[in-house]
């Protein structure tokens, strides 16, 4: 891959990277604060639960796209290495190139398509979906 190629995708990465994780500070500020909420009402008068109820699917909500966030970003950094070690492109998993309107879409991921679907099956299986 050219020089100038592996230095646009690294930008467009460490961006990306940048992004994300203003997301996920800015929802971890979110989730304390729906905490305080919680935490100030104790006490009152505890005609608060749907309120509570709606707080804590908000929280549930909120720390579970965080996940999916903080994995985006981990998978961004392992994207990232690869750049440096001129692995950047090539399946993880089988070694074979990925797709490049795939990797145009999201440049970050570490598996083609087949390696994906196998890994999310193996995944879920694990997971006992
Ligand atoms: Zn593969």
């Amino acid at each position: 891959m050219e020089a100038t190629k592996i230095s646009e995708l690294r930008r467009a990465l460490e961006q990306r990277q940048t992004e994300i994780q203003a997301e996920v500070d800015r929802m971890g500020d979110e989730i304390r604060s729906i905490g305080q909420d919680q935490g100030d009402e104790k006490g009152s008068l505890g005609n608060h639960f749907a309120e509570d109820g709606t707080n804590v699917t908000e929280a549930e909500r909120l720390s579970t796209i965080g996940d999916d966030l903080r994995e985006v970003l981990a998978q961004i950094e392992g994207a990232i290495g690869r750049l440096d070690d001129g692995t950047y492109g090539a399946c993880q998993r089988c070694g074979k190139p990925i797709n490049p309107e795939r990797l145009e879409a999201f440049p970050y991921v570490a598996y083609d398509i087949d390696c994906q679907t196998i890994l999310e099956r193996e995944n879920a299986l694990r997971a006992g979906r």
